[in-house]
């Protein structure tokens, strides 16, 4: 019966028929991740024709401020040698290439790096390998950020926690269990949960989303990337920075989302030839790698961090000199990463910062003042985990 199927799907539905009811994190690993059949592992997804775009194909802009970030914490690092610059996720390497290109204007920081670039997908790999095989630094890849060397490190991720597996528990009568893909009775893949209740899983939930009513969800991811975050930039020195989009505070809600051609789609069809997200608790990566002494900077919202590391000024020396088309692209690039509207990037993605704590402030999330207030840039300062 599964001879039609699309390999993927087979596959997913003989596990299912032999081992039961499958956890939407292993679903969602195997979607996008799956050795042969993976959405990463299989395609491109980026760009115009693909199924999303991201901040750095929009815009070279997004890639070179991330680049000056990176040097500016260099500095504040004391400029070590051999600084480990990693990139989780890097797509099609095009914001690497931007940031790389702008640091030109620090040549010693551009001597000093040794590139890791963190991809799971052999595809994009070699698409990464493409895009900055021409350029003059080192360069490694790796499975994961445990396999990076240790030594003093400056971490950078866009759009990367989102593609992480993410677990849901469901709110039922007799407590939270976990959220499960089965097969319906009609044949269809259908979302239900697991038979028996997550032992001691409402004491494990911030005090505010206990007592949640019956239907309700919560979404967790595994701690591992923000640990080992977290364990890098204290024990070896540095600082990560992550760009995503989420909530700053942990919540309740279904934020599991497919999308195909840059249209919202039902998760559960076509498994691993759609793109399969959901949003980043950054309370919960920011707790994970504070346990482990770092210190958080944010979130923040794009907007406000793009802006502060001068995307104005930037948009404004490429308009110079550029022909009239080109400058309308540049200001519909600079609306699109700081459009501050409820659904825009610039206010639906955060940036978060990890540092080592005697760095002290990382750049884009200094004290400010606003009507002579002092603001720390710590925008969740008030809701640590008590
Ligand atoms: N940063 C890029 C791409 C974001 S998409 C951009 O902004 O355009 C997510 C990226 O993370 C892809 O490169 C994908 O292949 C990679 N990825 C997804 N899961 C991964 C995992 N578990 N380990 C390493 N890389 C992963």
């Amino acid at each position: 019966m599964t001879d039609d199927l699309p390999p993927l799907e087979a596959e997913i539905r003989r596990r299912i028929a032999a081992a039961g009811p499958m956890p939407v994190a292993q679903y969602m690993t195997l979607c996008l991740t799956h050795p042969e059949h993976g959405y990463y592992v299989t395609r491109d997804p980026f760009g115009a024709k693909g199924d999303f775009v991201t901040a750095p194909e929009i815009s070279q802009m997004f890639g070179e401020l991330i680049g000056l970030w990176a040097a500016a914490t260099w500095k504040l690092m004391g400029a070590p040698e051999n600084v480990r610059l990693v990139e989780l996720g890097p797509g099609r390497g095009t914001m690497m290439l931007d940031a790389l290109r702008a640091v030109q204007i620090v040549p010693d920081f551009r001597k000093a790096i040794v590139l890791h670039l963190v991809e799971i997908s052999p595809t994009l790999e070699q698409r990464q390998r493409q895009a900055l095989g021409g350029i003059d630094v080192p360069a490694e890849w790796h499975q994961s950020l445990e396999q990076v060397p240790d030594g003093p490190v400056i971490i950078i991720g866009n759009e990367f926690v989102d593609a992480l597996p993410v677990h849901q528990a469901v709110m039922c009568v007799d407590g939270w269990h976990e959220r499960v893909v089965k097969i319906a009775d009609n044949g269809s893949l259908q979302f239900g949960h697991a038979r028996d209740p997550i032992p001691l899983f409402e004491q494990m939930l911030p005090p505010k989303l206990r007592n949640a009513p019956i239907g309700a969800i919560f979404e967790w991811r595994a701690d591992r990337i923000a640990l080992e975050i977290g364990r890098r930039v204290v024990h070896s020195h540095g600082a990560a920075l992550l760009v995503d989009y989420g909530h700053v505070e942990s919540a309740v809600g279904d934020t599991f989302q497919a999308v195909r051609r840059q249209a919202f789609t039902n998760p559960l069809r076509a498994p691993g030839a759609v793109d399969l997200t959901a949003h980043v608790d950054f309370q919960a990566l920011a707790n994970a790698a504070e346990s482990l002494g770092a210190r958080v900077h944010g979130p923040i919202e794009q907007a406000q961090f793009l802006r502060r590391l001068g995307i104005e000024t930037r948009a404004e020396a490429l308009r110079k000199g550029s022909p009239m088309s080109v400058n309308a692209d540049i200001n519909n690039a600079l609306i699109r990463l700081t459009s501050e509207e409820t659904t825009g990037m610039g206010r639906l993605f955060k940036a978060i910062a990890f540092g080592d704590p005697k760095l002290g402030e990382l750049p884009g999330f200094e004290s400010w003042h606003i009507d002579g207030e002092t603001h720390d840039g710590r925008v969740f300062g008030a809701l640590r985990r008590t």
